[in-house]
């Protein structure tokens, strides 16, 4: 049981404590979602595995810092941690507040005209009605 997240901690050199299997399993298994540490809180809170809200704050630092997990920061200040490191943006949904990624490649003229910057992260939110809301 939890092989795949014990062999994924190893592979990111963390020492797979169980508290750390437990929380990677959670993301894992939510990794269409994006969750804040209080999402994943409450659903050990549900559960009855006890794993303390300081425990699991500690866990997803240790993971964002290992580059295991990435995260968005909401303009509410909300921040919000997935699986999918890959390069993508975020739409908000302003009605249901649902967080979708998007696939968004700089253009190759966007790249011409700023070619003297050196750029190092994208953090692109878009905002509106996700199809699900409309009207
Ligand atoms: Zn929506
Ligand atoms: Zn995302």
């Amino acid at each position: 049981m939890f092989e795949k997240e014990i062999e994924e901690l190893k592979s990111f050199n963390i020492n797979p404590s169980k508290q750390r299997v437990l929380v990677l399993n959670y993301l894992n298994e939510h990794s269409d979602k994006h969750n804040t540490v209080d999402d994943i809180f409450k659903a050990f809170r549900d559960n009855d595995t006890k794993l303390s809200l300081a425990t699991i704050y500690n866990t997803i630092s240790l993971f964002k810092r290992e580059g295991l997990i990435s995260n968005v920061t909401l303009p509410s200040g909300e921040v919000k941690y997935e699986r999918d490191r890959s390069n993508h943006i975020h739409f908000e949904c302003r009605k249901c507040g649902e967080i979708y990624n998007m696939k968004m490649e700089l253009s190759d003229n966007f790249l011409k005209e700023y070619n003297d910057f050196t750029i190092e992260s994208k953090y692109v939110l878009l905002r509106g009605l996700c199809p699900n809301c409309q009207d």
